[in-house]
Formats: structure tokens, sequence, C-alpha cells
């Protein structure tokens, strides 16, 4: 399997079984633990320029079968994020009130304001997925949400939310691992429930519809990136270095101060 580029091309169809999980063709471990240093704190540059410049804001989506490694990239790329300028929302099973409204509803809520990243934990994307693998809607509108979600996306996009979205494709042998971990270590063994096993046998199906979903909704305002995420340390500078390129290329900059304010003496 060839290296594949990490936002997959828009003019060729997209297959995942060309995306090999376990890639670590770009570097070594020891590098990449401490490129990630750097790279944290030029994200915490970046959102604090951001803030300041206030013309846009930042969504990242994250989404992974279970144990692809969501909440560790949370905590691990944004580490060095302040608080004052990044939420992350978690998404679990809606509410009743949630599953009364449409289904970007309770997504558009949390959507961030211009100054602010804000990460999604899940996402709308469970929409295809979990509602998908699961027969939870049928067919026509599981089909249809694809199209809402681009038109969402340029929405957001237009109204100066940056979009970027992350798949954390693990393989099926690193999430039998991962669980087994979470089964054997007592501190992380309140992570897992039986059910997680039922989630583990539709593995295909999940696999047909984050293909899709990176198919259908993969576009430049809202790109797709797919990271080969079995090695953490990989994962986190693939990740950090999409969001700094990408926030680079806004050419943010601090608001212009008053006019005579560097003369200025304070007493
Ligand atoms: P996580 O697995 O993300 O650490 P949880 O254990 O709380 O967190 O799991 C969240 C659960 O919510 C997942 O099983 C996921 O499938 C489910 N979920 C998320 N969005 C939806 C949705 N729209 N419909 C049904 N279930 C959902």
């Amino acid at each position: 399997m060839s290296h594949q580029p990490l936002v997959p091309p828009f003019d060729r169809p997209f297959k995942l079984a060309d995306y090999d999980p376990e890639d670590t063709s770009s570097g070594d471990k020891e590098q990449a633990l401490a490129d990630i240093v750097a790279l944290r704190l030029r994200l915490n540059e970046l959102q604090d320029v951001l803030y300041a410049d206030r013309r846009f804001a930042l969504l990242v989506v994250l989404q992974g079968i279970d144990a692809a490694g969501k909440d560790s990239t949370v905590k691990s790329v944004f580490q060095e994020v302040g608080l004052l300028g990044c939420d992350v929302v978690s998404f679990g099973v809606p509410t009743a009130e949630e599953a009364a409204h449409d289904f970007l509803w309770r997504y558009h809520r949390h959507a961030p304001e211009r100054g602010k990243f804000m990460i999604f934990n899940r996402s709308y994307y469970e929409s295809v997925l979990v509602e998908r693998v699961k027969n939870l809607v049928p067919k026509e509108t599981w089909k249809a949400r694809y199209d809402q979600i681009n038109r969402f996306e340029r929405f957001l996009s237009d109204e100066g939310t940056v979009v970027m979205k992350f798949f954390l494709h693990i393989s099926k042998d690193e999430q039998r691992q991962r669980l087994q971990e979470r089964i054997d270590n007592p501190n992380k063994r309140w992570k897992f429930r039986a059910g997680d096993l039922d989630e583990r046998k539709a593995w295909d199906g999940y696999q047909e519809a984050f293909e899709d979903m990176v198919a259908k909704c993969n576009t430049e305002h809202a790109p797709w990136h797919v990271v080969p995420a079995n090695h953490k340390w990989r994962r986190d500078v693939l990740v950090a270095r999409a969001l700094i390129e990408r926030l680079e290329g806004l050419k943010l900059r601090y608001p212009q101060p008053e006019a005579g304010i560097e003369r200025m003496r304070v007493v």
C-alpha cells in the first residue's frame, strides 16, 4: 500500500482500503514526540491570534470507531491551547429533546463563535454512521443527509467557520487490543460496556459508512483528513500539522492598535 495524502484527492473515487492505519512512512517515533511539543505551542499561538483577529472560528470534527483515540487526540493535540479560546463537546445518544428536532440542531447550537476553537468529539456525522449502521433511520433518510451535511458545512464556512474533519483510522486488530486493554486495566474498565462488543461485530458496516462519509463529504472548504491512527504519536503530529497549516493559510493578524498608543507611558 503506497503512502496516501492525508486529504484524499477530490477528483478520484475514495477507497478506504487504500489507506493504511499503520502508516508510519513519514518519520519515526522519537522525532514525532519531539515535534509534537513545538506543534502544540504553535497551535496555541495561532489560537491567540485567531481570538484577537475575530474574523474566523475553527470547528474540529473528530470521528472514528470505538477506541480510535478521539478523546486522547483532544487531550494531546490541544494540551497547550488556553481554555479561553477552546471548547470541546462530546456527543452521545441524543436526548428526547434533541431527537425531536432536525438532525443538525444539536450540533449547530455548539458551533463556535468567531475567535474560538470548538472540537466536536463525534458529530453530525453520527447521523450517517451509527444511525445508518444500526438502522436507526430509514435508508432514504440517511442517504439524503450527505447532501444536507455538505450544505450545512458550506454555510458554516461562508460565515467564517473553518471546518477541519479528522477520521481516525485504526485497524481491526488495533481496536481489539485497545478494547482488551480497557478490560484488563482496572483504571480503564469503566470505559468498557458489554455493548462495545456488539459494535465491534458491526465493524464492516462501520467501515463502509466511514468510506461513504469521506467519499461524499470531502470538500475543499471542509476537507476530511484520513489519519493513520494505529500509532498515537503519528496521529497527533498529523492532526496538529494539518490544523496549523490551515490556520496559517488564513493570514491571521492582531488588530491595529489605536493610533499613537505606542508613545503612551503608564504612570
Ligand atoms: P465515546 O464512545 O465517544 O467515548 P460514549 O461512550 O458516551 O462516548 O458513547 C457515545 C455513544 O453515543 C456512542 O455509542 C455513539 O454511537 C452514540 N451516538 C452518538 N450520536 C448518536 C446518534 N445520533 N444516534 C444514536 N447514537 C449516537
